[in-house]
């Protein structure tokens, strides 16, 4: 490879960081992304993120089912710089947009930040999202949010973040005071406290100390919450994890850093502490090994498509990573599933609520491509010899509804849309074994009017869908599957691959069924 080349993709991968906030709504995500977009210097981007939740595309073309709605089914990939590093923050849809693609994108991202509300605590899309990092082993770094309110006891926090996720923690600062005595942050790493200053909390001290026991932190915060925090770092240092590099990159441990987004309080030391640590680019394994994103070659996969962003022409875009090489504006690469040579004109990149040609990019990147068509939610581009990545995981779906269509002269052009969406990754298809009824499963309900909007306007069929009351699938990998067996609360399905699948009403079912086929296993994904 040329020598230029090389050095140019290990400068630009170096500085590039690509991660996902992962939270449960209201937790602040749009608050923090704001704000490190601000850091960014991205300043016409100044309330653009609480602009595009606010205004609910008033003005956009974007499928009419967001207008209906007035949410946003996009989620989008935003890019800006910061004192050296290319970042990429992936959006995570939360509320009613919660959906397969949300858990999609998060195997694009080589980190995660998970933010939690200080008040609440770990809570249940947190759980969900969390759980698919930790499957995939990237770090996650977690931030505290709302330090400015009455919250919970830190410690008792950390306590739930281990027996809730699993996941063992080391504080990275730790507040002095809470709630409305909140005077600040003790940073454990970097020996200095970060004070508060006025009522609105609008500005920030920050004081070298020789330690926490440093009597300036006394004439600053006042003996009383200096007195407890001495504490509690005592017993941090006694009782909590040492922070270790390696445990964090494996995702074993979680950095823990304590904020308040709206304050813009303890946002920079975050984003700083997040640079240094987090990785760069990863390699992605591939049927040629693991591919290393400074290989000269380029190659990406699609992780999500997007369709109809523009209903007039009927466009849809294909999000895909770049894994290697360097990406320029109308190079040409192989499809690799279906072998053709495609030419990437008009390829697009995020910058909040723009999209902007993007002339070159580079691993870690994310660009939009025009899609007529072609792309399938896993598939590979590459340059020269033929690069397959890993097939992207189906997750358990949680909902589930019969689907048949009203007008049954329509069946043609109904199972052609089925066919198609599945494909994409829209919904996911069974058959049920006994009478070879369709059941869809997906894991957030807009899915499903999705579904129903793109078969009536691009298929132009009525469907009729009909809840079921089943809220899991376990794929069953067993020498003799008998279909009697599953017949209490649940019932025996099959993929499209024709993999079989079982749905459960409920925890008990699934646990009594694996309990009576302990030969069989019961897998979250697809095998
Ligand atoms: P999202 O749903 O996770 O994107 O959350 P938002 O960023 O929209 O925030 C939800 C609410 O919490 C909004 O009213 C924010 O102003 C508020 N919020 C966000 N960060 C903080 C914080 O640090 N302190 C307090 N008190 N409120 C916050």
């Amino acid at each position: 490879m040329s020598k230029a080349l090389e050095q140019v993709l290990q400068q630009e991968v170096d500085k590039r960081r690509t991660f996902a906030i992962i939270s449960h709504p209201d937790a602040g995500k749009t608050t923090l992304t704001e704000k490190l977009l601000l850091f960014g210097g991205a300043i016409r981007l100044a309330g653009s993120v609480k602009a595009r939740k606010a205004s609910k595309h008033a003005t956009s073309d974007w499928m009419e089912i967001e207008k209906q709605r007035g949410i946003s089914v996009t989620s989008s990939v935003m890019q800006f710089d910061y004192k050296g590093h290319r970042i990429n923050i992936l959006d995570t849809p939360g509320h009613q947009d919660f959906s397969e693609d949300t858990y999609r994108t998060l195997t694009a991202a080589d980190s995660a930040v998970m933010l939690i509300d200080v008040a609440k605590g770990v809570e249940a899309q947190t759980k969900k999202l969390f759980q698919v990092c930790a499957q995939r082993g990237i770090p996650i770094f977690t931030f505290i949010n709302k330090l400015d309110r009455e919250g919970r006891n830190p410690f008792e926090l950390m306590e739930e973040i281990e027996q809730v996720l699993g996941i063992r923690s080391v504080p990275m600062n730790w507040p002095i005071g809470s709630g409305r005595e909140l005077c600040g942050v003790y940073d454990r790493m970097k020996k200095q406290v970060e004070l508060f200053q006025g009522d609105d909390h609008s500005t920030i001290q920050v004081q070298k100390v020789s330690d926490y026991k440093d009597p300036i932190i006394r004439e600053m915060a006042g003996e009383y919450l200096h007195e407890q925090l001495c504490q509690d770092i005592e017993l941090l240092d006694v009782a909590g994890d040492p922070f270790d590099f390696e445990k964090v990159r494996k995702g074993e441990l979680t950095p823990v850093f304590f904020g308040s987004a709206v304050n813009n309080f303890g946002v920079q030391t975050f984003l700083e502490n997040f640079l240094e640590l987090a990785p760069k680019p990863a390699p992605r394994h591939s049927t040629a090994g693991e591919v290393e994103p400074t290989n000269e070659k380029f190659t990406g996969y699609v992780f999500k498509i997007q369709a109809n962003m523009n209903p007039a022409h009927r466009d849809r875009i294909a999000f895909l990573r770049i894994v290697s090489g360097k990406f320029e504006r109308g190079m040409s690469v192989k499809h690799v599933r279906t072998g053709k040579e495609i030419k990437l004109s008009q390829p697009q990149q995020f910058l909040a609520q723009d999209r902007d040609i993007v002339e070159e990019a580079y691993p870690g990147d994310i660009i939009g491509l025009f899609d007529p068509g072609i792309f399938r939610i896993g598939d590979s581009l590459s340059q020269g010899s033929e690069v397959v990545f890993d097939e992207l995981p189906t997750f358990s779906p949680e909902i589930f509804a019969k689907v048949t269509v009203k007008n049954a002269l329509k069946h043609k052009q109904y199972q052609k849309g089925i066919d198609q969406l599945t494909e994409e990754g829209t919904i996911q298809v069974f058959q049920t074994v006994s009478f070879d009824d369709t059941i869809l499963g997906v894991v957030g309900q807009l899915q499903f009017e999705v579904f129903e909007y793109r078969m009536k306007g691009e298929y132009g069929v009525d469907v009729q869908l009909q809840r079921m009351p089943y809220q899991f699938a376990r794929w069953i990998v067993d020498d003799k599957i008998d279909p009697s067996k599953f017949r209490i609360n649940s019932t025996l399905v099959k993929d499209k691959k024709g993999n079989y699948v079982v749905l459960f009403e409920n925890e008990y079912a699934m646990r009594t069924a694996m309990e009576k086929n302990p030969t069989a296993k019961f897998l979250e994904t697809a095998p």
